[in-house]
C-alpha cells in the first residue's frame, strides 16, 4: 500500500527506465510462453510481471494490477484501454482472457509496454536538437470552428509558444508555417524530412458533433509502410520490436507529451492512440500529433481561449520534449 498513497505522475514514469534497466536487455522469445489465439499472438499477465521483475501482480476481477515502486499498470479483460501510472493508452487488440489468465498481444507488447516502461532500451534512437513544430490547418482551412475562434489560430498561438519554450530550453525549431496560411500536408511532411536530427510535433485542436466531448489526445504517428493493423499484427514477435525503430520513439514521444500534459493540465485523460489515419504520413522521424481539447465543449474551449492556458501547455510539452530527449538518448 505504501506507493498507492503516493502522488501518481510523470517523473514515476521515467523512473521505470532507470528501475527495470536491471531486466534482460532485449525481448527474446526464450523469455516468453507464446500463446496463440486466433492466430495472434499472446503472453500472459505473470509472464509480463515476472519478464520486468514487477513486485506484485493483483487479480481484482477482471483486472489485473501490476504493482511496482515506480509503477502501476492496470489491465482490463476484454478491453483495449490499460494505464500506466494512471495514463490512458489504447492497445491495438483487447487484454484477451484463457482459464483465468489475462494476456496481452506480443504486438502491444513489444510496441506499447515496452518502449513506454523501458524507453532506454529503444535501439539506435535518434539523436535530435531540432523540434520541427506543425500548427495544424491554415488560410481557407480553417479546422474545427470553436465557440470562441477557429482552431487554425489556437494551433498557431500555442504552437508560438511552444517554439519560444523549447528554444529557452536550447532547442532548434523549425515551423511548417509562422503565419496563417494554408500549408499542403505533403509540403509539411517534406519540411519535417528536410531536417537530420529532428523530432516533429504536430499541434491540432479537437471538435465533434455536440458539445459534451472533452479532453486530451496524443496520437503517435504510424510511420511510413508501417500504419496498417494488418501489417502490424502480421510482422510477428521477434521483428515487431527490432523492425520497427521510429515506432517505438513514436510511443514513447507521445507518452512523455501526454503524461505531463495530464499530470500538469489535468484535462480529460483521452489517451494515447496509434494513428490509424493518414495524416501526415511519410515523416521519417519520431512524430506525434497533440489534440488540445475540444474547441466544441464550452468550458474547454473557454480553457483553450485563455492566454495563461496555452502557455501553461506550451511550457508542459517543452518539458516533456527534454524529458524524452534525456530518457531516449544516449547515456
Ligand atoms: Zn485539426
Amino acid at each position: 500500500m505504501r506507493f498507492l498513497s503516493r502522488k501518481p505522475g510523470l517523473e514515476r514514469i521515467w523512473q521505470i527506465c532507470i528501475i527495470l534497466i536491471a531486466t534482460s536487455s532485449f525481448l527474446s522469445a526464450k523469455d516468453w510462453d507464446i500463446v496463440t489465439i486466433e492466430g495472434r499472438e499472446y503472453v500472459t499477465a505473470t509472464n509480463v510481471a515476472n519478464f520486468y521483475k514487477i513486485e506484485r501482480l493483483e487479480r481484482q476481477g477482471n483486472k489485473r494490477i501490476f504493482r511496482h515502486p515506480s509503477l502501476i499498470m492496470e489491465w482490463t479483460i476484454g478491453t483495449q484501454a490499460i494505464y500506466v501510472n494512471r495514463i490512458k493508452f489504447n492497445l491495438s487488440l483487447n487484454i484477451a482472457e484463457i482459464k483465468g489468465h489475462a494476456l496481452i498481444s506480443t504486438v502491444d507488447l513489444a510496441k506499447l509496454i515496452d518502449p513506454v516502461v523501458r524507453p532506454s532500451y529503444i535501439k539506435k534512437p535518434i539523436d535530435f536538437d531540432t523540434v520541427v513544430i506543425d500548427p495544424g490547418h491554415g488560410g481557407h482551412d480553417t479546422g474545427a470552428k470553436g465557440r470562441k475562434g477557429f482552431e487554425k489560430n489556437y494551433n498557431l498561438d500555442l504552437s508560438l509558444r511552444l517554439k519560444s519554450a523549447l528554444e529557452r530550453r536550447g532547442f532548434r525549431i523549425v515551423m511548417t508555417r509562422s503565419d496563417d496560411r494554408f500549408i499542403e500536408l505533403g509540403h509539411r511532411v517534406a519540411i519535417a524530412n528536410a531536417q537530420k536530427r529532428a523530432i516533429f510535433i504536430s499541434i491540432h485542436h479537437n471538435s465533434t458533433a455536440g458539445r459534451t466531448a472533452t479532453g486530451v489526445e496524443t496520437y503517435a504517428l504510424a510511420p511510413q509502410g508501417t500504419a496498417s493493423t494488418n501489417e502490424a499484427n502480421r510482422a510477428g514477435w521477434s521483428s515487431s520490436l527490432s523492425g520497427n525503430i521510429r515506432d517505438a520513439e513514436n510511443i514513447a514521444l507521445a507518452t512523455a507529451v501526454h503524461a505531463h500534459v495530464i499530470h500538469d493540465l489535468k484535462p480529460t485523460d483521452r489517451g494515447i492512440k496509434r494513428a490509424r489515419f493518414n495524416v501526415l504520413r511519410g515523416i521519417n522521424k519520431p512524430a506525434i500529433l497533440y489534440e488540445g481539447g475540444f474547441l466544441t465543449n464550452p468550458t474547454e474551449a473557454a480553457k483553450i481561449h485563455d492566454p495563461a492556458y496555452r502557455q501553461r501547455t506550451a511550457e508542459s510539452i517543452a518539458n516533456a520534449v527534454v524529458k524524452f530527449k534525456s530518457a531516449v538518448g544516449k547515456k
